[in-house]
């Protein structure tokens, strides 16, 4: 998933993806005229972080990640309900770690590529 600093960057990628969003948390709808004019304002008002940044579902959706782990989706897509958003960055879930020596081993990998044990 691409990454945003700014909630604006990533509503304008957003806007090229969806027309009408949602909050995650509520039934109140924006298009995209309203999500870009909410977007600049908490930018200006409320930025985030810099070890976090913002990403935008394949559909749309709006997600901020925290110290690049977990994803609090904040606007979801209407136009896609039932998609299926991580909780977690993808990149994150990708990392799997050699059951006998510990070392971090590439998901699909048939070999841990430091002490060469056959992985599952
Ligand atoms: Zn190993």
């Amino acid at each position: 998933m691409k990454q945003f600093n700014t909630l604006l960057e990533a509503a304008k990628c957003a806007a090229t993806r969806c027309e009408s969003f949602r909050f995650a948390t509520s039934n109140d709808r924006y298009d995209v005229k309203d999500l870009l004019v909410l977007a600049e304002t908490s930018d200006s008002e409320d930025p985030i972080d810099e070890d976090n940044f913002y990403v935008v579902s394949p559909a749309g959706s709006i997600g901020l990640c925290e110290d690049g782990e977990d994803i609090d989706w904040l606007f979801l897509t209407v136009s896609s309900t039932d998609e299926n958003l991580p909780t977690t960055l993808q990149t994150t879930s990708q990392i799997k770690f050699c059951s006998k020596c510990g070392s971090r081993v590439i998901l699909g990998a048939s070999f841990c590529g430091t002490c060469g044990k056959k992985l599952n």
